[in-house]
């Protein structure tokens, strides 16, 4: 990649003049009120170079809920934790159902298709709550030491709306119980799910605690290695085939790179070996990814020619 050359700051203004049309198209989230009250016209891009460089446009400092896209780090942590046992818990193929299905699990044994959807990262969840304590302030912990903030905080109103109405994900932990793929008491992995899920975050704390996957494993901003370079690439290529919901192949389609959405309108993406990328704008498509944020990463591969193809 020719660094040097490539006005990074441009092509961000760039995009963010392009998508400014689509932010009124998305749909924000809803199933919980507190999702509800985001604001849509809100629109925001942070990069992160492994060089130590760094960008950022619109809204990239405002604090948004980063939901689903907590789920990899957790995964992280259980997969540093179990190694390859882990995959005896949960599968590794694209699940071509929504996010929060309960259908497939009856056929597979209580084994989720994916860590990624919500069965699965509900396993993952169980997997560090029954191997480490205190495990949702050490959760925090591990997210602020890659974002290297430490003010990174648990929106409680947030964590109150996703456990009050958290019924469906309360039904996948205790059906998984069931053929006894939870081992930890339901309730605990469940405060630990939600409350990962309702931390707050921007665009730069999150393209920031992405680094690691951009660079196989070891964080170029505090060099600690928090995979193994084989596991970097494990969870990028999970994130690839499983990161973006039930349209992960549009967006490998139209974006090229992996990536995680989450329904509070983040979406975070890498390219290995370079850099890792943020974007935030809270309306939805139809499948629970920013719309325009998923536009906005389309134009980032088009525009600047790199993406991992
Ligand atoms: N906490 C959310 C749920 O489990 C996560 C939603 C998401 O971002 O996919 O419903």
């Amino acid at each position: 990649h020719d660094l040097p050359l490539h006005n990074w700051q441009n092509t961000l203004e760039e995009i963010s003049n392009e998508i400014r049309p689509l932010l009124s198209k998305g749909k924000v989230a809803d199933y919980i009120p507190e999702l509800g009250t985001a604001d849509k016209q809100a629109f925001g891009i942070s990069i992160s170079l492994i060089n130590g460089s760094e960008y950022y446009v619109g809204d990239a400092l405002t604090n948004f809920s980063v939901q689903s896209i907590s789920k990899v780090f957790s995964l992280t942590k259980a997969f540093s934790i179990l190694k390859d046992d882990l995959w005896k818990r949960v599968g590794k193929e694209p699940s071509g159902n929504p996010f929060n299905s309960l259908v497939q699990l009856e056929n597979e044994n209580g084994k989720p298709r994916n860590p990624f959807i919500n069965a699965g990262a509900i396993v993952v969840a169980d997997c560090v709550v029954s191997n480490t304590e205190d495990s949702l302030n050490l959760i925090i912990d591990y997210i602020r030491e890659l974002a290297g903030n430490k003010n990174i905080q648990l929106n409680q109103a947030m964590l109150q709306s996703e456990k009050s109405f958290g019924h469906r994900n309360a039904a996948l932990a205790h059906f998984m119980k069931s053929y006894g793929n939870i081992e930890s008491d339901v309730d605990e992995v469940l405060d630990f799910y939600f409350g990962h899920c309702s931390l707050s975050m921007n665009c730069q704390d999150i393209s920031r605690a992405f680094l690691y996957l951009a660079n196989h494993g070891v964080h170029p901003r505090n060099n600690r290695r928090y995979l193994s370079a084989s596991q970097a690439k494990r969870i990028n290529s999970l994130l690839l085939t499983c990161g973006t919901y039930d349209a992960a192949g549009d967006f490998a389609f139209r974006v090229g790179l992996p990536g995680k959405s989450g329904v509070g309108g983040g979406i975070a993406a890498i390219i290995p070996g370079l850099l890792s990328i943020c974007i935030w704008s809270p309306g939805l498509d139809k499948y629970g990814n920013s719309l325009a944020g998923v536009k906005a990463l389309e134009l980032f591969t088009t525009k600047t020619g790199i993406s991992i193809f």
